[in-house]
């Protein structure tokens, strides 16, 4: 038993410690509002959690745009597109989900430091750290810079050889910022004790935001389940005529992983064993949406990031037009394409939903105490979406697979 205790700490170290982190954040931020610390105090006391944000948000830029061109020029270039199908292992992957889990936090601000209030008489030891630090992102155009560098991308890709070079660069950046990205990790629970007690610190009510909390998860659940459990089957049902309680049966073991792993990339490999073994789906098909779908089809993520877009408006007495929330579900949509399929990955693009409407970013910070949870039920949702687009998919091209094999047995026969 211990064995498997020592195993299953060691999988989910990061998650256990998040989660913890958690715990004492809001323990600390409840025993500290009854100490009536001042204004200066407070920033003080925010200081760790506010060089991780600052950690997390001199990653995005050179993670986006790394991201973005290496994945677009790499599509592009279909030929290698089942290569996009990764080979190891689940317990390597798990492993490789743990050290990749800060993809996440790469999170823009526009709003400039709180720490520049400080008085100046006296500039203060964090004032110093944060200006050493290249953590802002003031007026950044994230998703114009998401468009530039798929844009760039695919034009990569379609310059073949002759672009091959820069892929292969933006390839290398992204994997020497994911590096970066692993040792800011083990810096996150640590940050997070300070990022939500210095909420909870900052807070009229936090009774009533704890409570506005778990409406907020309540409603994102509901809203996967919904988009999960009737319209996604119901798409798969008018379209193909079958049942997709028998389809969503076959791909069972998938959803259990994706939701133990908060990872669609991770998960990939036994989508592809699921659709294949069980729900027998060319394996061509397969290996073409597959991997397509896994990357830039994440209803899951897309529903988060409007639900969570409209939370945030809501905490800040931001009224949303209507022009607004088509606003924000367009971008969500756009925004959860650029998402990767590893953990909390959405926490990224969400940067990308709130400045399209002009939300503050700093307030991702009230979400996050929940996001490990929801997360794992939303990559449930973009596997379930992804492997029920696989059998869409071979419904239409089931006339050609006739075709061909006939052609083939036409081909035989004259031999
Ligand atoms: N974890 C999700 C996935 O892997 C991405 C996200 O954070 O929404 O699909």
């Amino acid at each position: 038993l211990w064995g498997r205790v020592k195993n299953v700490c060691k999988q989910n170290g990061l998650l256990i410690l998040s989660v913890l982190a958690v715990v004492i954040g809001c323990l600390l931020g409840f025993f500290l509002r009854g100490k009536q610390l001042s204004e200066q105090e407070v920033k003080y006391f925010q200081f760790p959690g506010e060089l991780l944000m600052r950690m997390l948000k001199m990653l995005i830029l050179p993670l986006v745009v790394s991201r973005a061109c290496a994945c677009f020029g790499f599509k592009y270039r279909t030929q290698r597109v089942p290569e996009l199908i990764p080979k190891p292992t689940v317990a390597q992957l798990l492993d490789e989900t743990t050290t990749r889990r800060v993809y996440i936090y790469g999170i823009q601000d526009d709003n400039g430091s709180d720490v520049q209030n400080f008085s100046l008489d006296l500039t203060p030891p964090p004032d110093v750290i944060m200006k050493t630090s290249p953590g802002t992102s003031e007026g950044m155009n994230v998703l114009g810079i998401v468009i530039f560098s798929a844009t760039m991308g695919i034009m990569l890709g379609r310059m073949g050889p002759n672009g091959s070079a820069l892929v292969n660069f933006c390839q290398s950046l992204n994997e020497a910022v994911l590096k970066i990205v692993a040792i800011v990790i083990w810096y996150f629970p640590f940050g997070i004790v300070f990022l939500v007690a210095g909420k909870i610190l900052e807070m009229d009510d936090p009774s009533a935001m704890g409570k506005k909390l778990g409406f907020y998860a309540i409603t994102v659940v509901m809203g996967l389940v919904l988009h999960g459990l009737f319209i996604l089957p119901a798409m798969y049902f008018f379209i193909t005529k079958k049942s997709p309680i028998v389809y969503i049966r076959g791909i069972l073991q998938a959803l259990l992983i994706s939701l133990a792993t908060s990872s669609s990339s991770a998960t990939l490999p036994i989508t592809f064993k699921c659709l294949l073994e069980n729900n027998h789906i060319d394996r061509r098909i397969i290996r073409f949406v597959l991997p397509v779908g896994a990357t830039i089809n994440m209803d899951g993520t897309a529903l988060y990031e409007a639900v969570a877009a409209i939370f945030i408006a809501q905490v800040n007495n931001y009224e949303l037009d209507f022009g607004q929330i088509i606003t924000i579900s367009i971008t969500a949509t756009a925004a959860s394409i650029g998402a990767a399929g590893i953990p909390q990955a959405g926490l990224v693009t969400m940067v990308i939903v709130l400045t399209s409407v002009g939300l503050p970013t700093d307030d991702i910070t009230l979400i996050i105490a929940v996001d490990w949870a929801l997360d794992r039920f939303r990559t449930m949702v973009n596997v379930m979406g992804d492997a029920l687009a696989t059998g869409i998919m071979a419904h239409i091209c089931r006339k050609d697979f006739v075709k061909e094999g006939e052609q083939v047995r036409a081909f035989k026969a004259k031999l």
